[in-house]
């Protein structure tokens, strides 16, 4: 009887991993109708939030706010000085923009920041998506859509042209963790609610939703919540999730996308570096689960130790939906804890993996890195059943493949 051969079995499969395009679920990217929303390129890759929580690390004498008033490619040189020439970029975060670089093709023997600007100067941001998209083999970056950002409202006001590589998702944390000051942005888009939540402030926030659902054709709805965030419970966030949102999502058949643990602005001079994480309490995910089972959940959390009793609720309750390696979690060390116990525990029904980016490049090293880590995980499990005598084919694999990257997804949102 011949034995497998690993080396074989790897090859396969890093084969079919590049081969089979991949969803990306959640993104902070836009598409380029909307202008100055999407963020691209090296000056944006070196001022992002990641990096520059790690380049504050080098200097403790600098005042934040006088950073901050530098010029944007001021702050990316700053960036670039400290964190790739004056140190080695080992973090996550530096040697991620690194891989995207180099998937590229950028000129980076030279390490000389304006040959890198040069680079990217003579891209148009179309062609931009369309290098990094396939670059990594993503068919649909989903969007974060937040009506109660004014500069992205002025944009849907205006009109946006669809995009086929772009799809939506309307984010209403505001609903959810910023009642009442939310009432008043809901006033200011023509909603009339008051504070309390009557009757009439009820059916404003669903007029609210059903006209951004009508005109975003959202996947999905989202929010970020904090650790802190529970059910059951008598909080307006609590009750706008559970009496209006809900019921109405299970009337339209969309389902909500739940992201916990997020300690909101523990360092306010960091701007958007300044979030910080917290554990949440798994019961009220169990609560919401059981509360609402026609309803269904993606859920991640950025909690490691919330993890385990993530894939265990998973395993109880079928319309949650774990996904993706989240922000802190989003390292090589993690995204294989990770995915291995997801693996093991809920077998192939998980989604692994979403990009998060805030700049179109980051897509390419999120992608790659997982890529990379999933290769070994699944070569390993494979070779142990097939040690069974149990034969993996070309088929079997593609087929759990794109479960992972894009199916699973899909078919959750029929
Ligand atoms: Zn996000």
């Amino acid at each position: 009887m011949s034995t497998p051969s690993p080396a074989r079995l790897r090859q396969r499969i890093i084969r079919l991993l590049a081969e089979t395009p991949a969803t990306d679920i959640h993104t902070h990217l836009f598409s380029p109708a909307f202008g100055s929303l999407l963020l691209r390129g090296i000056d944006d890759l070196l001022t992002y939030h990641y990096l520059i929580a790690e380049f504050f690390r080098w200097h403790q004498h600098l005042d934040y706010d006088v950073f901050f008033s530098l010029p944007r490619e001021a702050q990316a040189a700053a960036v670039w000085q400290t964190l790739f020439l004056d140190h080695s970029p080992l973090s996550e975060s530096s040697r991620g923009l690194l891989t995207s670089l180099h998937t590229l093709r950028c000129p980076l023997r030279s390490r000389n920041l304006d040959k890198l600007r040069a680079f990217f100067a003579q891209l148009s941001p179309s062609e931009h998506v369309d290098l990094c998209m396939r670059a990594v083999n993503i068919d649909t970056l989903v969007m974060t859509n937040n009506p109660f950002d004014p500069a992205e409202r002025a944009c849907w006001e205006r009109g946006v042209p669809d995009d086929p590589r772009f799809r939506t998702a309307l984010r209403i944390d505001n609903l959810l963790t910023a009642w009442p000051a939310a009432a008043q942005d809901l006033r200011t888009m023509g909603f009339r609610a008051s504070a309390e939540l009557s009757p009439s402030t009820r059916s404003a926030i669903r007029s609210f939703l059903l006209a951004w659902i009508n005109r975003i054709k959202p996947l999905y709805l989202m929010a970020s919540l904090p650790p802190t965030f529970s059910l059951p419970s008598p909080d307006p966030g609590a009750r706008i999730l559970t009496d209006i949102v809900l019921p109405l999502l299970r009337e339209r058949n969309l389902v909500m996308a739940l992201m916990i643990g997020v300690e909101r602005q523990v360092n306010p001079a960091l701007r958007l570096a300044g979030d910080s994480i917290g554990r949440m309490n798994i019961n009220t995910l169990v609560h919401l689960a059981r509360s609402f089972p026609t309803n269904k959940f993606l859920v991640t959390i950025l909690s490691r130790e919330n993890q385990h009793e993530l894939c265990v609720v998973a395993r109880k309750f079928r319309n949650l939906m774990p996904f993706g390696c989240w922000w802190f979690l989003n390292s090589p060390f993690f995204i294989e804890e990770l995915t291995r116990m997801r693996l093991e525990w809920l077998g192939l029904t998980f989604i692994p993996q979403h990009s998060d980016a805030r700049v179109l490049d980051q897509i390419i090293y999120k992608w790659l890195h997982t890529k990379q880590i999933l290769a070994e995980i699944l070569t390993q499990k494979y070779a142990t059943i097939e040690a069974t005598g149990w034969k993996v084919s070309n088929d079997d694999l593609r087929r759990d493949i794109s479960d992972l990257l894009r199916n699973n997804f899909w078919r959750f949102l029929e």
